[in-house]
């Protein structure tokens, strides 16, 4: 098949075309490479069956596909707030455009929504008929409402002009790849705890968390696009931590002399939040299978060698200029 990835440059966008290219099927990935990197998909640049188009999703394009899974929008809480209304013109515009583009080519279309949708909830775990608690002038608002436009998009394109839609809720996943600079928790922890530096936690530390690793994630989203079940469906790890636990294992396991440090809750931080996946698993057969532990241990190694990298190239970067400068 040919598989159009909108944000295939990003982390979670990169290990699935890492998939469907080990799957053998021709792979097209669209980025505007605002959160995402060339590097992610490098070893796929120069393969015949991979193409990189680097374009904005809130222009029209012109492509054609079979499959359109669309995972472009920042999901990081730091990167969608920089300029909040291009984030809900990447959700709406975006999301209008590539659903247009999957309608004139009767491609099959994935949108990966989120569990933002269900904002701080009042409801535990939460379920896909929870209709959630969303504050629509708040801070998040510009990610959590456009992920919610997305979804009315997707079904009234459904219901309009019989779009063959697939809707996914995806809670906080994590991996190799994430930014440096991604501002997410584990992504926050573990680089400070390998560079030595105080741990933050944001507010007490009570509020929960369920973290998905993302080669469970990518094989959900696979599941519902090659299934009959439309959706929404919740793709997360039901396994539910404190922010406080995440740090004191993540501290444990790097650095147990790092410090922990206590920051301001950011306004509208949710207090609670877990999938009730019982729709996954009884429509889809899915479960996630790798535990926290496991998964950090993965992601902590990704993290160390990029930081070795990073010195190692600084290092030498600097040799070179006091080479130069000699
Ligand atoms: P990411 O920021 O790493 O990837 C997003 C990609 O989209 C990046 O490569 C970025 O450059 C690209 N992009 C952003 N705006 C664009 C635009 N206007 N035009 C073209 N490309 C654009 O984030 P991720 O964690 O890989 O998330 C991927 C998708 O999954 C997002 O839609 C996100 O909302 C959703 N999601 C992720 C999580 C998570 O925990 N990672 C949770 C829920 C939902
Ligand atoms: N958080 C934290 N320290 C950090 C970054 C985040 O304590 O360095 C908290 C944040 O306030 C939230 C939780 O961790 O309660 C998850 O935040 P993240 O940005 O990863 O995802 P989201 O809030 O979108 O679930």
């Amino acid at each position: 098949m040919r598989i159009l990835v909108t944000g295939g440059a990003g982390f979670i966008g990169s290990h699935l075309i890492d998939r469907l290219m080990t799957e053998g099927h021709e792979v097209i990935c669209l980025d505007n490479f605002f959160t995402g990197h060339k590097r992610n998909i490098l070893k796929w640049l120069g393969n015949p069956y991979f193409e990189l188009i680097r374009h904005d999703i809130t222009e029209p394009i012109r492509l054609e596909a079979d499959q359109v899974y669309h995972l472009a929008c920042p999901a990081s809480p730091v990167h969608y707030q920089y300029n909040p209304v291009k984030t809900i013109k990447t959700n709406v515009m975006g999301t209008l455009n590539m659903l247009g583009l999957a309608k004139r080519v009767k491609a099959r279309f994935l949108l990966a929504s989120t569990s933002e949708v269900y904002g701080d909830p009042e409801v535990h775990p939460q379920s896909e008929e929870y209709r959630g608690n969303v504050n629509p002038i708040g801070i998040r608002s510009c990610y959590d409402e456009g992920k919610r436009v997305a979804e009315t998009l997707a079904f009234d394109y459904h219901r309009q002009n019989n779009v063959d839609i697939r809707v996914a809720r995806i809670f906080n996943t994590y991996g190799p790849r994430m930014l440096e600079n991604d501002g997410r928790v584990v992504s926050n922890l573990v680089v400070q705890a390998l560079q030595g530096i105080p741990l933050t936690i944001y507010g007490t530390g009570s509020q929960t968390r369920s973290f998905c690793y993302v080669s469970d994630l990518v094989d959900g989203l696979m599941r519902l696009m090659n299934g009959d079940y439309i959706g929404p469906v919740n793709l997360g790890n039901p396994d539910e931590y404190t922010i406080l636990e995440l740090a004191q294992t993540v501290q444990a396991m790097v650095n147990p002399d790092a410090e922990l440090v206590y920051k301001p809750l950011p306004q509208d931080d949710p207090q609670r939040r877990k999938p009730d996946i019982t729709r996954a698993k009884t429509l889809l057969n899915w479960s996630p299978s790798v535990p926290l532990r496991q998964g950090l241990e993965w992601t902590i190694q990704d993290f160390r060698d990029r930081l070795e990298k990073a010195d190692t190239t600084e290092n030498s970067q600097t040799t070179l200029m006091s080479v130069a400068q000699a």
